[in-house]
C-alpha cells in the first residue's frame, strides 16, 4: 500500500486521533524520514494501532522502523466506569482489557509487520533497557501525571539532535483536557526542543543543538 492508501486505512481504525492530527503524524514522519532516512522511531501508547499506521506509512516510505510500545491493558481512563471504556476490548479469559490482538490485526491489515514492531510492556522498564537513540518519538500514553512524566523523562532524552518529538493531547486551555501532556510539552520547550507545528492537540517539536556540546 502507498502512503495515501495507508492513511485511508488508518482513518478506519478504532482510536482517539482526529483525521487532521493523523495526517500531521504522517506528514511530519515523512519530513523526519527525508532528513534522516533509515531512522529508528518509537511511539508510547499504541492502543489498536491507529497512530502506528499513520506513522508507519511514513516509516515504510523512508526505510525507517517504528517501535510501537504499549502494555495493551489500557490507561486509567480506559478502564470500566471511566470515560473511554470499551467493553469489546475486554478479554473474556481474564476480564482484563487487552488491545494487543486488535493492534496485531491492524498492523497485518496494513502490511506493516516489517516496519512497525510491537513492544509489549511497561514504558519505564523498556526504556531502561533501550539504548538506541531515536529519530522520532511520539508520546501518546496515559494521561495521569506520574505516567505522562515518566514517559517524558524515560524517552525524550533518547531523541537525537535534529530528531522530532511529537506529543498528543496537549490542551492550552485546562477546560479542554488534562494538564500532564501540556506540562511535559512545556518541559520539552524549556529543555532543548523548539516548536515546529501544532495541529489540534498534537504538538510537534525538534531537538536543537545544545551550545557547547
Ligand atoms: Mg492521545
Amino acid at each position: 500500500m502507498n502512503v495515501d492508501e495507508l492513511m485511508a486505512l488508518a482513518r478506519t481504525v478504532s482510536g482517539f486521533m482526529p483525521d487532521d492530527e493523523g495526517a500531521a503524524l504522517t506528514r511530519h514522519g515523512l519530513d523526519v524520514g527525508a532528513r534522516r532516512p533509515g531512522g529508528t522511531w518509537l511511539e508510547v501508547g499504541a492502543w489498536c494501532g491507529k497512530s502506528a499506521v499513520y506513522l508507519g506509512a511514513a516509516a515504510a516510505a523512508t526505510s525507517s522502523v517504528l517501535y510501537s510500545l504499549d502494555h495493551h491493558r489500557g490507561s486509567e481512563e480506559n478502564q470500566a466506569g471511566w470515560e473511554y471504556f470499551d467493553p469489546t476490548l475486554v478479554d473474556p479469559h481474564d476480564g482484563r482489557l487487552n488491545t494487543l490482538p486488535w493492534w496485531q490485526r491492524t498492523i497485518a491489515a496494513a502490511d506493516l509487520e516489517s516496519t512497525v514492531i510491537g513492544v509489549v510492556g511497561p514504558s519505564t522498564v523498556v526504556a531502561a533497557h533501550f539504548n538506541q537513540s531515536l529519530d522520532l518519538l511520539f508520546i501518546d500514553g496515559g494521561h495521569a501525571r506520574d505516567v505522562a512524566w515518566a514517559d517524558y523523562r524515560s524517552w525524550a532524552p533518547k531523541v537525537v539532535t535534529g530528531g522530532s518529538l511529537l506529543i498528543h493531547d496537549v490542551f492550552d486551555d485546562p477546560a479542554d483536557g488534562g494538564r500532564p501532556p501540556y506540562e511535559i510539552y512545556q518541559a520539552a520547550r524549556a529543555n532543548g526542543f523548539d516548536d515546529v507545528d501544532a495541529v489540534g492537540s498534537l504538538r510537534v517539536l525538534r531537538r536543537v543543538p545544545t551550545p557547547g556540546r
